[in-house]
């Protein structure tokens, strides 16, 4: 073998290597992962509609669950995956229910451009429904503050049974 033979096996090797194709970041990997017309047949709320699936925002003082402070559970309101606790809600004074810390997977993130300065997105982890935006001003133990839309929650009391995980029709 001479030194230009040797230069074409390593070639040959270099095409050969095979291709690792990366996982788009993009995709969400939801488990219930229905389309816009589907879940406007399901949510016979436009103004829930357009929060969980067009990315509106409520408007501020609007959602009934600034005033609620008993012991349960809030749901998301598309799929019924319980997203927090009622222990982890605090009065944040922005009009919209706010929380330090959300239910271990119940959501997941991404950035959002629409304003100027980018914010964290962050949505039900089952269904992809938007919830709110999550800021660093929060209280501790965690720092954040999940400011969600109350139109995207359901408040389940402790002591009622959650709903069962709403599936495809
Ligand atoms: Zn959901």
């Amino acid at each position: 073998m001479n030194r230009r033979d040797i230069l074409k096996a390593f070639m040959a090797l270099g095409v050969t290597a095979p291709v690792v194709h990366a996982n788009s970041e993009d995709d969400m990997d939801i488990e219930l992962d229905l389309t816009k017309r589907e879940w406007r047949k399901i949510l016979d709320d436009d103004a829930a509609f357009r929060v969980l699936f067009k990315e509106g925002t409520e408007r501020p003082w609007t959602s009934e669950f600034n005033k609620e402070k008993r012991p349960g559970t809030y749901i998301c309101k598309a799929c019924y995956q319980p997203l927090f606790d009622a222990s982890m809600k605090f009065e944040s004074g922005t009009g919209w229910p706010s929380f330090f810390d959300t239910l271990e997977g119940a959501v997941e993130t991404k950035r959002d451009f629409k304003l100027i300065l980018p914010r964290t997105e962050y949505h039900c982890s089952r269904c992809g429904g938007h919830q709110g935006h999550v800021f660093d001003d929060g209280p501790q133990p965690t720092g954040k503050r999940y400011c969600n839309n109350g139109i995207a929650l359901e408040f389940v009391p402790e002591g009622q049974e959650l709903p069962s995980l709403r599936n495809a029709a």
